[in-house]
C-alpha cells in the first residue's frame, strides 16, 4: 500500500504534526485530496460491469467493518503490476494486474479486505504522520510533486510512486491481515483465499519479481504471514469454514470482462 499527501492536504495538517492527531475529518479531507491526484494521475478502469462488480463487492466487505462510519470508494486501477492501496478515511484500489491473478472470489476479497483494516487500524493515516515526523515525507512528497507537476505520463507516475510508497511495519501487516480474516468471515466470505492469494503472489516473485515489485515494497510478505494467517483461520471451526463462499458467477464475469478489456498502458519512465 502506498500513500500520497498533495500539498492542500499537507497544509491542512496542524503543525507540529507530532503533538497533535488527525481528527477523522481531518484524515477523509487527506483521502479525498490524494485520491482526487490519484484520479487525476493513474490510469482507472472506468468500464461500468468492472466497476460496478468492485464496488458491490467492497461494500459487502466494508458494510461489517467497524462503525467508523466511513465512506468506501473501491476502484481498479488499469496497471498490470500486481499492487493494491489504500488511503486514508476509505479510497480501496486494487491493480488489475492482481485481479488477474486471482484465482476465486475468496483471494480478491482478502486483498480488499486487508486493505481495508490498513484503514480501519488508521496504519495509512499514521503512516503519513510519522513520514513527517521523521521528515521522510516531505522529500517523498516533493518528489512526487515534481512529477506531477513535469507532465509526465500516468504511467510514469505508476512506475515512479513505486518508489515512493512508504513500507508499513510487519506488525500493521499482521494486524490488517487479522482484520481480514474477521471481515471476510463476517462477510459470508471464506477466509481461505487470503493465505492462498499470498501463495501465489510469493511463488510469482520468484520467477517475476518486476510486476510484484510495488507489492512487496509496501506489503511486506514471507512465508511467516501466510502461517500465521492459517493459524487464525483455524481458530474457526472447519465447518464453518467450508460453508462460505469461495467464487461466484459474478466474479468470474468479472474477471473474464476485465481480461477482455484493451491492455493496460505500457509504463514509461521518463
Ligand atoms: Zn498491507
Amino acid at each position: 500500500m502506498w500513500s500520497i499527501m498533495p500539498r492542500l492536504a499537507r497544509l491542512a495538517l496542524c503543525v507540529p504534526l507530532a503533538s497533535c492527531a488527525v481528527s477523522q475529518q481531518q484524515e477523509v479531507a487527506l483521502g479525498a485530496n490524494s485520491a482526487a491526484q490519484v484520479s487525476a494521475q493513474l490510469p482507472l478502469i472506468r468500464d461500468a460491469a468492472v466497476t460496478s462488480y468492485m464496488r458491490s463487492l467492497g461494500a459487502q466487505l466494508a458494510r461489517v467493518t467497524d462503525g467508523r462510519n466511513l465512506t468506501w470508494t473501491f476502484t481498479v486501477v488499469d496497471s498490470k503490476e500486481v499492487n493494491a492501496f489504500a488511503l486514508p478515511g476509505g479510497w480501496i484500489y486494487v491493480n488489475r494486474g492482481l485481479i488477474e491473478r486471482a484465482t476465486d472470489m475468496s483471494e480478491l476479497a482478502g486483498v480488499i479486505a486487508h486493505e481495508i483494516g490498513h484503514v480501519t487500524r488508521r496504519h495509512s493515516v499514521e503512516q503519513l504522520q510519522q513520514a513527517q515526523q521523521a521528515n521522510v515525507g516531505v522529500s517523498l512528497l516533493c518528489t512526487l510533486t515534481k512529477v506531477c507537476e513535469s507532465g509526465a505520463s500516468q504511467a510514469a507516475i505508476n512506475v515512479g510512486g513505486t518508489a515512493l510508497f512508504a513500507k508499513f511495519s510487519r506488525s500493521d501487516e499482521s494486524e490488517a491481515d487479522a482484520e481480514a480474516v474477521s471481515t471476510t468471515v463476517k462477510a459470508g466470505i471464506s477466509p481461505r483465499g487470503i493465505p492462498t492469494m499470498f501463495r501465489t503472489l510469493l511463488n510469482e516473485r520468484q520467477s517475476n519479481s518486476g510486476a510484484m515489485s510495488a507489492f512487496f515494497a509496501t506489503h511486506p510478505l514471507e512465508e511467516d504471514r501466510i502461517e500465521r494467517t492459517e493459524a487464525l483461520i483455524a481458530k474457526y471451526p472447519a465447518r464453518e469454514i467450508t460453508r462460505l463462499t469461495r467464487d461466484t458467477k459474478a466474479f468470474e464475469d468479472f474477471r473474464r470482462r476485465l481480461r477482455s478489456l484493451p491492455p493496460s498502458p505500457t509504463p514509461r519512465v521518463r
